[in-house]
């Protein structure tokens, strides 16, 4: 979609600092980290929000969590523990309207989060 920070950066039109990509996903380096580790897993599709999710996006959503996992083992982070954390809405400090999952670690992770 035009205009939207991450589909252009899934494009390949704006500069990331990429982790992992594959025909249905991209990951990059958050810019403004909030723990040592701090990934965004963004599906490459076009859904402003979680509420936009519909059925067909199951195996999408599916695989995201898929994506975290290697990126856990590859930063060696199954031990430590990490968080994967969408903000649905912006009462919810939803600031980019393309779905995105924040992937933090190397830290211990404080509950319930403010
Ligand atoms: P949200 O607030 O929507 O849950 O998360 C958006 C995230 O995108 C924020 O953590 C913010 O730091 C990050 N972000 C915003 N603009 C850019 C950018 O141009 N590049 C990268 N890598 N991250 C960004
Ligand atoms: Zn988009």
């Amino acid at each position: 979609m035009e205009n939207c920070l991450f589909c252009k950066i899934a494009g390949g039109k704006e500069d990331s600092d990429t982790v992992y990509k594959d025909e249905n996903v991209v990951a990059i380096r958050d810019i403004n980290p909030q723990a040592p580790i701090h990934f965004l897993i963004i599906p490459r599709k076009h859904i402003p929000t979680l509420m936009d999710i519909e059925g067909r996006d199951k195996e999408l959503m599916g695989s995201v969590f898929t994506v975290a996992k290697k990126l856990a083992e590859e930063n060696d982070l199954e031990m430590s523990g990490f968080r994967v954390v969408v903000n649905c809405g912006s009462g919810a400090g939803q600031s980019v309207f393309h779905i995105h999952f924040h992937m933090l670690g190397g830290r211990p992770m404080k509950w319930p989060p403010g």
